[in-house]
């Protein structure tokens, strides 16, 4: 599917250096920083840096070099918050909100890493 990429978007911006953001790790390919609306103690975002709308736009156009980096750049957030399982915080939830039915405000890739605190069930049911 041909995605369209709003380069006004909130990430965009962040990576154009526009507004400001708590930054985690940086790569080559991608930037971690905390998310302005923790919904648990540890609530950081992943995006890559490239212009992926989603995860199926990432995974269907980005390089192999950018899938690499984002993907080691996930796991090494994840360890720097001492949130891998078994790690301090005892475990995480990755998700990826994508299009309409996953609730995806910001058109541009992110990961969301939460933990600190048992985080209950999966979804709701409404
Ligand atoms: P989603 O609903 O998956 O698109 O999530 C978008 C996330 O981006 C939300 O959790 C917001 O709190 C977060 N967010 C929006 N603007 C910023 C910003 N300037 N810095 C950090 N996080 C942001």
């Amino acid at each position: 599917m041909p995605y369209s990429y709003d380069p006004q978007n909130v990430f965009a911006k962040i990576l154009r250096g526009e507004i400001p953001n708590k930054t985690v790790l940086e790569t080559e390919h991608s930037l971690a920083f905390h998310d302005i609306g923790p919904q648990a103690p540890l609530h950081i975002l992943v995006i890559p840096k490239g212009p992926y709308v989603n995860y199926d736009h990432f995974a269907s156009e980005a390089s192999d070099a950018e899938i690499v980096d984002y993907t080691r750049a996930i796991n090494e957030v994840c360890r720097l918050a001492g949130a891998r399982p078994g790690d301090g915080h005892g475990g995480y939830r990755m998700i990826a909100n994508s299009g309409e039915a996953g609730v995806q405000e910001v058109p541009h890739l992110h990961i969301h890493i939460l933990g600190g605190r048992v985080l209950g069930r999966m979804v709701s049911k409404a």
